[in-house]
């Protein structure tokens, strides 16, 4: 089993990520954010003074820093907590990369044919060997031969008010008018991309779950793994 490919994409704040660690945890595999590595290339790309206000960046030298590889992003296992977080040139970036500066400007770069390409092969690095990633173009692009593929949805104000209650718990604040806008502008965004947007592969299996609970999710995997694989979840 551990050479199972499993891709989950959908619209920002769907619960993928809850959801793929958990299956994670339950499978014995490693789950991969991909959304975290663009969120780390932002980062940097920040830090650097590449992005402008108005979300114009400097490709040129964002270019030549990730060809000289001078932008160093690797999933690291915390040895005390067992979990895998990001690193960014080998400091710890999990907190960081979900900042909303970083959210209003990450579709900007993923947008970026170059920038997808530097991801991309992260991503095959990582997880060719079996693996449960998360992001917008897995089963479509990165991992097109996925053994199970997932496409999750949500109503926006639904998606808006989660992301909103996690920011709280982490002691940010927001408005949910923000928020909201932000999931609009980048459901958009990786929509409307040349360059590998979101939308539902073809062999897909669509999960809306706004009104959903998280163990209605985990049961309806359950009847997909048992279906698909003879798998007892
Ligand atoms: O999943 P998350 O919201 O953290 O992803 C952040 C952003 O990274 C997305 O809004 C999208 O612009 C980009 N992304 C992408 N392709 C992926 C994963 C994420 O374009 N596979």
């Amino acid at each position: 089993m551990h050479n199972i490919i499993i891709a989950i994409d959908g619209f920002s704040s769907t619960g993928k990520s809850s959801f793929a660690k958990l299956i994670a945890a339950r499978l014995g595999i490693l789950y991969l954010d991909s959304g975290a590595m663009y969120r780390a290339v932002t980062l940097y790309a920040l830090n650097s003074g590449y992005i402008t206000a108005d979300h114009t960046i400097d490709e040129a030298a964002l270019k030549a820093d990730l060809d000289a590889g001078k932008v160093e992003i690797a999933f690291v296992r915390n040895e005390e907590t067992g979990k895998y977080g990001i690193t960014l040139n080998g400091a710890d970036a999990e907190t960081r990369i979900r900042q909303l500066d970083i959210s209003g400007n990450v579709s900007y770069i993923a947008v970026i044919p170059f920038v997808r390409n530097f991801v991309d092969n992260l991503l095959h690095r990582y997880g060719e060997n079996g693996c449960i990633m998360d992001g917008r173009d897995i089963g479509t692009a990165v991992f097109p031969n996925a053994d199970l593929k997932i496409y999750m949805t949500a109503d926006p104000a639904i998606r808006a008010q989660r992301r909103l209650d996690e920011m709280k718990a982490k002691g940010e604040t927001a408005s949910f008018e923000e928020v909201l806008q932000n999931v609009k502008e980048r459901d958009y965004i990786d929509s409307h991309r040349a360059m590998n947007p979101l939308r539902k592969a073809d062999d897909a299996l669509e999960l809306d779950n706004s009104h959903m609970t998280f163990d209605d999710q985990m049961k309806w995997l359950g009847g997909v793994l048992k279906e698909r694989f003879g798998i007892d979840f």
